[in-house]
């Protein structure tokens, strides 16, 4: 996806200490300048408190109890997502048209399948951005329960920038996408698990956008191919069962997750995003901030002006933390797993199934 600059030198400084505070929040501050006796009476009293509440707690506490870091219940499995993750990766680079290409999009074929889905590539010519020729590229359609009335569009995109264009050292070197390719594709993979608790009206198409940043040239080349390919056919030939609203997934698996309200979702989608947002707000998920910030071009735009299906992004585009002098990991060799947390995708994933519970 891409930025605007102007909207991105508008954006709020926000200190790296302010997050990382928000981050560290249940942690107990230690007592300062007091004197030993002082301490002594802390120290007691926390562990009166101790022995209380492990008198007090069942066996096992839940997650829900234990801090803001562990409100995701534990059958969203942050290990198994952050597996997902690596899985990818470990493909190396997955710039459309190429090999690694080929091999994600069989693995993930073979996945969606074995999860219950019917998956299918969608195939679509493109022009190579470089020599001209021209690619065959592929979206890749998983429809869980298709016969179901009340139907839901899951997005990411799988393809990876062909080079770390961002990158301080090394723009030409290898760009693996862990965020920015991989994540929104590991998210949906966890989610996939969780399908079977949905209400017995409503059902999912998973959709994973080809050539999202099939891009060497910035000002040149275009992006998007997959989803205005999606979103054109989609258009031209309306489903018999129409999809009420999408949610596009991009860059949800930064280790200091921050999802701010995007300013296309908040245009286009509205409503969708309220519901998304004032719902993480319940469920105690405070990496999803009730505050519109960057405008991001991405998938979700053919969704909403071509398809015109309400379609937000979930993208936390401060990676890894906000604030004008910040470094940033987007679009550099930093992109890595190490730089990436099952934690983070899963609670994205609680939200975005749990809205789903509520459709
Ligand atoms: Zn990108």
């Amino acid at each position: 996806m891409s930025a605007s600059s102007t909207q991105r030198r508008l954006a709020r400084p926000q200190s790296s200490a302010r997050a990382d505070a928000a981050r560290t929040q249940s942690a107990a501050s230690p007592p300062r300048r007091t004197g030993w006796w002082a301490g002594a009476v802390v120290l007691g009293a926390l562990l009166v408190a101790v022995v209380f509440v492990a008198l007090q707690t069942p066996e096992r506490a839940t997650p829900a109890q234990v801090g803001s870091q562990r409100v995701v219940p534990e059958r969203y499995d942050a290990e198994r997502a952050f597996g997902y993750l690596e899985e990818i990766c470990a493909i190396g680079p997955r710039i459309s048209g190429t090999e690694g290409m080929h091999r994600q999009q069989e693995m993930l074929l073979d996945f969606f399948r074995r999860q219950g889905a019917e998956a299918e590539l969608q195939s679509f010519p493109a022009r190579h951005p470089l020599s001209g020729e021209t690619l065959t590229l592929a979206n890749l359609i998983a429809r869980f329960y298709p016969e179901r009335p009340k139907r839901f569009l899951l997005c990411a995109h799988y393809d990876t920038l062909p080079f770390p264009d961002r990158d301080p050292i090394n723009p030409r070197g290898v760009f693996l996408g862990a965020n920015d390719g991989a994540s929104g594709v590991a998210a949906l993979m966890e989610l996939s698990h969780h399908l079977n608790e949905l209400p017995a009206d409503v059902g999912v198409d998973m959709v994973l956008f080809d050539g999202e940043e099939l891009v060497y040239d910035n000002r040149r080349d275009p992006y998007f191919l997959g989803s205005t390919h999606y979103a054109r056919e989609y258009g031209a030939h309306p489903p018999a069962i129409p999809l009420r609203a999408g949610i596009l997934l991009d860059m949800v698996a930064d280790a200091e997750q921050q999802f701010y309200l995007e300013k296309n979702s908040w245009h286009y989608a509205r409503p969708v995003a309220r519901e998304v947002w004032d719902l993480a707000g319940r469920l105690g998920v405070r990496s999803f901030k009730s505050r519109v910030k960057h405008e991001v071009r991405d998938d979700h735009l053919p969704l909403n002006q071509i398809a015109r299906i309400p379609t937000i992004d979930i993208i936390d585009f401060d990676y890894p933390r906000p604030g004008p002098r910040a470094m940033s990991y987007w679009h550099t060799q930093q992109d890595i797993p190490e730089n990436c947390s099952g934690e983070s995708l899963a609670a994205v994933v609680y939200v975005v199934h749990q809205w789903l519970l509520t459709k």
